[in-house]
């Protein structure tokens, strides 16, 4: 997954003696709101992308399986049936298919009308299965993995550290769709920094309309002060675009965008507004939010980190 800012995160906490200890943020797509948060892991296994802060102050682990069945049994004794349910935390499809294995028959027998269980992966995560495995868990109930694309260009996702090229990006989410597995997309408009929204909108249209995402979910950049991004700007290395910026990357992408069906949910942490619907059909409706965000900015300066 994931991303750095605060939409569509649970602070955690102890939430009673027999709840599940949660740590760390929980981040999952808004469109999946409605299901089971279920988490299978602390922390990301990977953890060094440049601008994520989410779980940088925790040491990754898997959480014990009787842990995790604990959880399933006290939400079906307080009579959850719950349609959908989402494995945390950051990368937890990259855990061993044997441990996948064994938690999705675990969450088949509590709840035997689960449709789908669904959790962020990262492409190496994918890359690292075979097809057998994919289709294994496919048949296991898994049908949404949220892949952080993130960004179209290459050299982007080097600078940030993203263990992945939009080559191995390609490949993942094609070996997914043989499986049967649904890709969404999370990404982050910004990413590219000042001056290249533009070409980013550009290279990550023509990615999804060739790769075909369920839904794309946009945290435009938000920098935290504990990031190696946030040090990249004070050092000059790096700069940050300014919300006009991204509200433009996003319209260009917004434009571009062909697959018959896809959902699209975009924030911004300096903008009020949020602009998803289903595409082609809300595009119009999309695209006059961002035209009048854009005409109402026009000449504001720059939002600075400092
Ligand atoms: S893969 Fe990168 S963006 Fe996703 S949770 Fe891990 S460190 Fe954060």
């Amino acid at each position: 997954m994931s991303g750095s800012n605060g939409f569509g995160k649970t602070k955690s906490g102890r939430t009673g003696d027999k709840h599940m200890d949660y740590e760390g943020q929980i981040c999952r797509p808004p469109m999946e709101r409605g299901s089971f948060m279920l988490p299978v892991s602390v922390g990301c296994s990977y953890n060094r992308c440049h601008f994520c802060s989410l779980f940088k102050h925790l040491k990754y682990r898997e959480l014990p399986v009787e842990e995790i069945e604990s959880e399933l049994k006290r939400v079906k004794n307080l009579g959850g049936m719950p349609p959908s349910v989402f494995l945390g935390d950051g990368n937890a499809f990259g855990l061993p298919v044997s441990r996948l294995s064994e938690i999705l028959s675990l969450i088949h027998d509590y709840f035997p009308d689960c449709a789908a269980v669904d959790m962020d992966g990262t492409v190496t995560s994918i890359l690292k299965k075979t097809d057998g495995e994919l289709s294994m868990l496919y048949r296991a109930g898994v049908r949404h993995i949220c892949v952080g694309i993130e960004c179209g260009l290459d050299d982007v996702l080097k600078r940030v550290e993203k263990e992945h090229d939009m080559a191995e990006a390609a490949e993942a989410v094609k070996r997914l769709s043989r499986a049967g597995i649904l890709y969404d997309a999370h990404i982050m408009t910004g990413i590219a920094g000042h001056g290249r929204g533009q070409e980013n909108a550009d290279a990550l249209a023509a990615f999804f309309n060739c790769t075909k995402p369920s839904r794309i979910i946009n945290f435009s950049l938000f920098i935290d002060k504990s990031t190696a991004m946030y040090d990249d700007i004070a050092a000059g290395s790096f700069v940050p675009a300014d919300e006009l910026e991204n509200i433009k990357e996003e319209r260009r992408l917004l434009a571009q965008l062909e697959t018959e069906g896809l959902q699209y949910d975009g924030f911004h942490d300096f903008v009020t507004f949020r602009v998803r619907g289903s595409l082609p059909k809300d595009r119009n409706r999309m695209l006059e939010t961002l035209d009048t965000a854009i005409s109402e900015r026009r000449g504001e300066g720059a939002f600075a980190y400092a």
